[in-house]
This record gives C-alpha cells, structure tokens and sequence, in this order.
C-alpha cells in the first residue's frame, strides 16, 4: 500500500528523518510512535505530498509522491498537526468547500459531505461557525475533511491532543471504526493511544526506526524477557543449583533471603518460555516448598522508553 524508502529530512544541518524504511499493508491500522521531536510530523507531511525529502522515496499504490504527487495524493486523506481550518466558514460551507477542492463530483457533494458528518457525528454542528466549535469537534472536522473522497489511506497526526479524556475516547472509537474501511496511520507520543487502537506500532526515535511490530511482537521481540519471581520457604540454600539445569534459555538469579528469612529466587527466561510448571515440578521433586510466585512481563512500556531512552512521562500524558 505504502512503501517508504531510504527516506532522509534534513533541515539544514540538522538531520529530522534519518533513513526510514518501511511498508504499509492495506486494511490496518498503524501507530507511530515516538517522542517529541522525533519526526513523526516530518515523515507524515512527506507521505502525503506537503514537504519534500532530501533523500529516499515514497510511493503510494506504486505511485511516486514525488513524480506524480497528484495522483498519490488522492489516494490519501489528511489530518496535519495543525489542520488549516477556515475558522469564519460553517462546517458545511468548509467541507464543501474542500469536497470542491478534492474534485468531489458535484452532483454528489451534498450527499458526501453529510456522509462524513455522519460518520464523525458532526451534523449537528453543521451550521456552527468553526471558530465557535470546541477543541474535540474541530478535531472531528478534520478528520471529517480528511475522509472526505474516500480515501483508501488516512493519516492523523497526534489526533487526541489537547483532547479532554471523553473526546479521547470518541476519537479512539471513531478511529477504529474508520479502520474497518480504511488503512490507517495515525501519530501520537503517548503509548497507551497507539497501544489501544492500533494493529501494528513503528516506534521513531531521533528520525530513525527503532522498532516495528504488532503489540505483542514488539513485546517478544525486545527480550521478550519474562521473569518469575518465587519466594521458597526457609533458606532452601540448594535451590539456584537444583533449577540451574532447568532450560538452556533460562538464567537463575539468587537474591538471598527476604525480611522473614525466605529465599527469593528470579528466573527469566529471554525467549518468553513460561517456565513456572518446570520450575515448581523440580523444586517439589527436591522437596523444596514454594510459597510465592509470580510472573513478570516486560511492559511496551519499559520496551518504549528503551528504545527512545525518553525520560519523560509517556504513559499517560493528558
Ligand atoms: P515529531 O512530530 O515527532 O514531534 P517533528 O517531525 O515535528 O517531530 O520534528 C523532528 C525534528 O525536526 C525536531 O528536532 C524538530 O525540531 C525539527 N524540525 C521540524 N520542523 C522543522 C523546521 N521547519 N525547521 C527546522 N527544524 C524542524
Ligand atoms: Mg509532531
């Protein structure tokens, strides 16, 4: 659907976009990822035809942004960071007016415009003065805009900013929705959003890919360490020793005695193996009581802020 290629941005000397290569599949929904800065607005307005790369290639169906940048461009609808809606228009009088730009037939328009006001429930918002209309329904007119043609591809840039938590979620169902019948691409800095709507998550750090995958590969993939923590009874000394053995992938770490004279024993296993059956077969087998266990995966969470070595707060951002 969407290939990028070797894709470079620089603005003078300052490197933005630095040799992203990807590819999007039809009929998904896909989540960028990334902290401020990261260039995810940078890589959005070059897909869809607003700014030149330095470097690299975009094609849209097997069509160039570049070359035929017309042609691309239909096939994709678009919510910027900053949509540029005409604040003295009404809703209607806008999208009529960008049906009009996109060359929606006339004899249709009317039809299609209060299609998209349906489907971002807008309609009563019709003859409002955009200016006049709160942050959370601007945002639907945008997307309502974006929609507007039927696109085969929508890209939303940060679509929940500024968004109170109830708009947040509209706009998450609403996304959802639109990704039935469409491929989507939408941007955020905060991991809970892309991690609730999205099929597929690239995480952008510093212009480059550091990461692609759906939810739970990207959790696999980055050690996809799970770890079990198990309490013993008493100072079961010979313990580590006795689960040394217990898997080639598995790495036993004593931590010694806890506050009541219990060991504690971490077991992680790098390849994801749930390892907990074995682990209290062997230990019961030396008749080593287990009080305590538990296991412990790796949150997107702690694989996001790795890879973007981000200390800012990520999770929820508000
Ligand atoms: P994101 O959307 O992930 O927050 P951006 O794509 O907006 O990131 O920005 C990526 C980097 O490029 C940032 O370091 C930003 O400061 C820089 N940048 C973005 N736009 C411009 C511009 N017009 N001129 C110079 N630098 C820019
Ligand atoms: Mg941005």
């Amino acid at each position: 659907m969407i290939e990028v290629k070797n894709l470079t941005k620089k603005y003078g000397n300052h490197v933005a976009v630095d040799n992203l290569s990807f590819k999007i599949e039809k009929g998904q929904i896909y989540g960028f990822l990334g902290p401020n800065g990261a260039g995810k607005s940078t890589t959005m307005n070059i897909i869809t035809g607003y700014l030149a790369s330095t470097d690299g290639s975009v094609t849209i169906d097997g069509i160039s942004i570049l070359s035929d940048p017309e042609k691309a461009k239909a096939k994709v609808g678009y919510l910027p960071e900053m949509p540029p809606l005409y604040s003295e228009m009404t809703v209607r009088e806008y999208l009529d007016f960008v049906a009009e730009l996109k060359k929606v037939n006339k004899s249709e328009r009317k039809a299609k415009v209060k299609e998209v006001m349906e489907k971002t429930d807008i309609l009563d918002m019709e003859n409002r003065l955009i200016r006049n209309l709160s942050k959370g329904y601007r945002q639907r007119v945008g997307m309502a805009q974006a929609i507007l043609g039927n696109p085969d591809v929508l890209i939303f840039d940060e679509p929940s900013v500024g968004l109170d938590p109830k708009q947040i979620t509209e706009v998450r169902d609403l996304i959802k929705e639109l990704g039935k019948d469409h491929t989507v691409i939408l941007s955020s800095h905060i991991l809970s959003e892309v991690s609730a709507v999205c099929d597929h998550i690239l995480i952008l750090s510093k212009g480059k890919l550091v990461a692609d995958g759906s939810p739970e590969e990207l959790k696999k993939m980055m050690g996809g360490s799970v770890e079990i923590e198990i309490t013993l009874l008493g100072s079961s000394d010979s313990a580590a020793d006795i689960l040394k053995d217990i898997s080639a992938e598995a790495e036993i770490t004593d931590c010694g005695l806890d506050e009541s004279g219990n060991r504690k024993i971490t077991v992680s296993s790098a390849g994801g193996e749930d390892l907990r059956e074995k682990v209290s077969l062997k230990l019961a087998e030396n008749k080593i009581a287990v009080i305590g266990m538990e296991r412990k995966e790796k949150s997107l969470e702690d694989i996001f802020l790795e890879l973007t070595d981000n200390n800012e707060t990520v999770k929820e951002d508000k």
